[in-house]
C-alpha cells in the first residue's frame, strides 16, 4: 500500500463510521464546525509527509534506534498534527508493551508487532482509548453497580471476543481509523475480563462516538490559536464490539494488565512534556510582549514573575533532555526514555503550568479578557476610539496591542485556555500517577545512603 494522500485521507473517513455532536449524528465530517479544522489539519500533515511509491512510510513510523533517533522523532513530533502524534506515541506505546510481554506471552507480542506493520503499510492513524467511565472510583470493576463501567469481554467466540463499556476524552478519536484500547488499570486475578487490549477500526459495527469541542464559532482573527488548533473529544461507546483474534493483544492476561497504561504514559508523557516547553517559551514571549505593550516591562514585580516563567520553561526542556539523554534500550534494540525524568518533567510542567498562566494573567490586565473584537476594531465608527485607547506609546498601536491580548485570551483564558488548564493536569493519567511512577524509578536506595552518612550513622 502506498502512503495517503489528503484526499486519501478524506475519502477515508466516509466509511460508515457513526459521530454525533450537539444532540445530532453527524454525516458530512469535513464541512461540520466541530471537525472541520482538524480534518483539515491532518489532511495537511498526509500532503507534507507523502512519499509516492509502494515501500514508502511515514516518519512517524520509525523506531528509535538510538539516543539521537529519540531526539530526532521529538523534533518533529512539534510539527506535526495531534492526530499524526499519537499515532506515533501510541504505536511506540504498543512495541514497548509488546517488549515487555514478549517472555511471558510471545504470541501476543508478535500480534502488537504485526499490528504495527498493518498501520504503517496502510498509513492509518490511531488513537489510545484507556480511560474507562470508572464508575465509583473506589470500587473494583467487578464490584461496581454497572459491571460496563470498565471495559469488558463478554463473549468469547472461537474466532475473536465481544466488548462492551465506554473511553471516555479520547482525543481525536473520530477523524482517525484506529481505537487501540487498553486496560484503565491494573487488573486483578479474577478480573480477567476487564483486562483487555485491543484495535478496533472507528468503523466497526457496534462504535458510536460521541463528541464535545471548543473549536471556536466566532471570528477567526478573534480566536487566532483555537482557529487553527482544536481537535474533537470523543465520548467511544463500545456496545458489544467484536473483535478478531489478530486485533487482541490482551484477553485475560491480568499480570500484563497495566503493561500497556504503563507503556503508553511513558511515551504520552514524553510528548506532553515536548509540547510543554514550546508552551512555556510561548508563554513567556506573550509576557514579555505584553509587558513591553504595557509599558511596564522594567517595573521590578513584572520582572521577576517574568524571570520565573524563564526559569519554568528552562527547566520543563532540562526535564525533557534529560528523559531523552537517559534514555534505554530495549531488548530489540530500540530506545526508549527514561521513566524517571520523562514522569519527573511532565509532573513539574504540569503543575506549574496554571502558575505561569497566573503570571502572564497577573502581568497583561483587565483586557486580556475585555480587548473588543477584530470586527469592532474595524467599525468606522467606535474603530477608530478602540484603536486610539487601546495605544500605549509610540510604536505599539490600539490594533497590535488588541491583538495581543485576543492571543492570550484565546490561549490561556478561553474555552481552548480553559482546556489547556485541565488538560495540562489530567492528560497522561494525571499527576497522582505521575509521582508514583517517578517515585518508583528514584534510587532511593542511593538517597537514604547519603543520608545515614550526612547524619552520621552509614
Ligand atoms: C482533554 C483531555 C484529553 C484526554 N485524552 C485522552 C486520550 O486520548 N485517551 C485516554 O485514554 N484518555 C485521555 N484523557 C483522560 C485522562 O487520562 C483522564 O482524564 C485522567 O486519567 C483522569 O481520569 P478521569 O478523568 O476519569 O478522572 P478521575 O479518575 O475521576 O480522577 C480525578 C481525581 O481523582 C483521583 N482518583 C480517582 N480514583 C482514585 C483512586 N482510586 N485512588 C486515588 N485517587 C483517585 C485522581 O488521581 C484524580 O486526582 C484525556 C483527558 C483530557 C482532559
Amino acid at each position: 500500500m502506498a502512503m495517503m494522500t489528503r484526499d486519501d485521507y478524506l475519502a477515508s473517513l466516509d466509511d460508515g463510521r457513526r459521530i454525533f455532536a450537539e444532540g445530532e449524528e453527524v454525516k458530512d465530517l469535513a464541512h461540520h464546525p466541530q471537525f472541520a479544522t482538524a480534518i483539515d489539519s491532518i489532511g495537511d500533515g498526509y500532503e507534507q509527509n507523502h512519499v509516492p511509491g509502494d515501500d514508502a512510510s511515514g516518519p512517524y513510523f520509525k523506531v528509535p534506534k538510538s539516543k539521537d533517533d529519540l531526539k530526532v522523532i521529538l523534533d518533529e513530533l512539534l510539527e506535526w498534527d495531534m492526530v499524526t502524534v499519537t499515532t506515533s506515541q501510541g504505536l511506540l506505546a504498543l512495541l514497548t508493551a509488546a517488549a515487555r510481554m514478549r517472555a511471558d506471552h510471545p504470541e501476543l507480542a508478535q500480534r502488537i508487532e504485526e499490528y504495527f506493520e498493518y498501520c504503517k503499510r496502510n498509513d492509518l492513524r490511531c488513537v489510545q482509548a484507556i480511560t474507562d467511565a470508572k464508575g465509583d472510583r473506589r470500587v473494583a470493576p467487578g464490584a461496581q453497580t454497572d459491571p460496563d463501567v470498565y471495559t469488558r469481554i463478554v463473549e468469547r467466540r472461537p474466532d475473536g471476543i465481544v466488548i462492551r463499556g465506554a473511553k471516555l476524552h479520547i482525543s481525536s478519536a473520530a477523524v482517525c481509523h484506529e481505537l487501540v484500547v487498553m486496560p484503565t488499570k491494573n487488573m486483578k486475578p479474577g478480573e480477567e475480563d476487564y483486562a483487555v487490549a485491543c484495535a478496533i477500526p472507528v468503523n466497526a459495527p457496534g462504535v458510536r462516538i460521541v463528541n464535545t469541542s471548543y473549536a471556536p464559532r466566532e471570528r477567526e482573527e478573534d480566536f487566532p490559536v483555537s482557529s487553527k488548533h482544536n481537535m474533537p473529544e470523543g465520548f467511544i461507546i463500545l456496545d458489544d464490539v467484536f473483535v478478531p483474534h489478530e486485533r487482541v493483544f490482551l484477553a485475560g492476561e491480568t499480570g500484563h494488565s497495566a503493561t500497556f497504561a504503563h507503556a503508553l504514559g511513558l511515551w504520552e508523557r514524553l510528548g506532553g512534556t515536548a509540547h510543554m516547553s514550546e508552551f512555556a517559551d510561548q508563554l513567556v514571549g506573550l509576557a514579555q510582549l505584553i509587558a513591553e505593550a504595557n509599558g511596564t516591562e522594567k517595573i521590578n514585580h513584572i520582572r521577576e514573575k517574568i524571570a520565573e516563567m524563564v526559569i519554568y520553561a528552562t527547566m520543563t526542556r532540562s526535564g525533557l533532555e534529560a528523559a531523552i539523554a537517559n534514555a534505554e534500550p530495549s531488548p530489540e534494540g530500540w530506545y526508549f526514555p527514561s521513566e524517571l525524568y520523562t514522569n519527573a518533567a511532565k509532573h513539574y510542567a504540569a503543575a506549574e503550568y496554571s502558575l505561569m498562566v497566573r503570571h502572564l494573567h497577573d502581568i497583561g490586565g483587565g483586557s486580556i479578557l475585555t480587548a473588543p473584537s477584530v470586527a469592532d476594531l474595524e467599525n468606522d465608527e467606535v474603530g477608530p476610539f478602540i484603536k486610539k485607547y487601546m495605544a500605549t506609546k509610540e510604536g505599539i498601536s490600539g490594533e497590535y496591542r488588541t491583538k495581543l491580548f485576543h492571543a492570550i485570551r484565546d490561549f490561556t483564558a478561553d474555552a481552548y485556555g480553559g482546556w489547556q488548564l485541565v488538560t495540562m493536569i489530567q492528560s497522561g493519567g494525571g499527576l497522582y500517577a505521575q509521582r508514583l511512577v517517578a517515585r518508583k524509578h528514584y534510587d532511593m536506595d542511593k538517597a537514604k545512603r547519603l543520608a545515614l552518612e550526612l547524619a552520621g550513622l552509614a
